[in-house]
């Protein structure tokens, strides 16, 4: 049967590219009638230094960020991770599986060690092994995840087929990532080279889901471009990466695609399009802050649902685990 799972680090405030390139996805995921489980990955978060009331404020709002964008509770389990104890016990046993090789190929880890990597915690290293757990411990078939995140729903399925191998079962399934829409890696506005991301240190890097409509529209028009006039057609972006990322930014609000948009909006300057990219963000995006911020003033709700979220996803999880260690030949008695 098919289920999804995914999850989104409370390490900062929701972004527009996770929004474009998961939340919003996560939506139409949930409403296909498909059983999904949406999560806050707090213990993924903590692999880099967050702070505590931080991380309890950011948790929550990711949950309001969620649930104002669509995810509802009755129909997809929402829930914190570290509230699932079987995750990290699910990510200790699949240490044990993955390769130190494999874990050093990712980009991810390449990219947030950075120079220092002896410096670097070692649950920032071991990050896919946590992933794989999160979304084998579900037996989940389908994960919606940004383009930045493939390579680690492929490392998953390199877990899930050696851990079958080496126990000579056929108990893990081979998880799909689902990578579409237009927005599947929104780049940051000050480099057209650089996803965005939340823990980026410029906030002008990144518009925020709770960003007001000043703020918006600032950030829109200092964002980094070229100096030519938009072209006809999508041939025209190819080596323009800050002029594609603001035209795809502007395709996916829209619902459209970058064909479309530039046969309304080619020979325009950026003086002219980034107000209207401006107003359609601040037109999407201000009904969800405004119920984001709604939502905010009522912590002990949020607690509730995602309490009874992770009493929901134990269901799921508790035998997935239980079959596991049995596999490896620990005793449950
Ligand atoms: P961090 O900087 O802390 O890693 P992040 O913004 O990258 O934060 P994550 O929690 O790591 O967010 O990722 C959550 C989801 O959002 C993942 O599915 C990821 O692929 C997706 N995502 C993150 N950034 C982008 C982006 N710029 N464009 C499209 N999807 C994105
Ligand atoms: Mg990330």
């Amino acid at each position: 049967t098919p289920r999804v799972f995914s999850g989104i680090q409370p390490s900062g405030g929701l972004t527009l590219g996770n929004y474009l390139g998961a939340i919003r996805r996560f939506v139409d995921m949930q409403e296909s009638g498909i059983q999904t489980l949406y999560c806050m990955v707090d213990l993924h978060a903590i692999t880099v230094w967050q702070d505590p009331d931080a991380l309890r404020r950011q948790t929550r709002e990711l949950a309001a960020g969620y649930i104002a964008a669509g995810i509802d509770p009755a129909k997809s389990i929402l829930f914190n991770q570290s509230q699932v104890p079987e995750h990290a016990q699910l990510a200790w046993i699949f240490n044990t599986v993955a390769r130190m090789g494999w874990m050093q190929r990712m980009t991810q880890w390449k990219d947030k060690a950075g120079k220092n990597a002896q410096n670097a915690s070692l649950g920032l290293f071991a990050y896919p092994a946590l992933m794989a757990a999160d979304i084998l411990l579900y037996h989940a078939t389908h994960v919606p995840v940004g383009e930045d995140q493939k390579q680690h729903v492929e490392l998953t399925r390199d877990i899930a087929a050696k851990f079958n191998h080496d126990y000579g079962v056929d108990f893990f399934p081979m998880t799909e990532p689902v990578i579409e829409g237009a927005a599947t890696r929104v780049m940051s506005l000050r480099d057209g080279s650089k996803k965005m991301s939340k823990s980026d240190p410029s906030d002008m890097s990144r518009i925020n889901m709770t960003d007001d409509a000043d703020a918006i529209a600032n950030k829109i028009r200092k964002a980094r471009t070229d100096a030519d006039a938009l072209p006809g057609e999508p041939d025209g972006l190819a080596e323009r990466p800050e002029a594609r990322n603001l035209v795809n930014i502007y395709a996916a609000l829209s619902d459209s695609d970058v064909a479309s948009v530039l046969r309304d909006v080619g020979g325009r300057q950026f003086s002219e399009f980034k107000p209207m990219l401006a107003d359609l963000a601040v037109a999407k995006l201000s009904p969800i802050s405004t119920e984001m911020a709604r939502l905010m003033q009522a912590p002990d709700e949020i607690d509730a649902i995602i309490g009874a979220g992770a009493q929901e996803a134990r269901k799921i999880a508790t035998p997935i685990l239980e079959k596991t260690y049995d596999i490896v030949g620990m005793i449950r008695s």
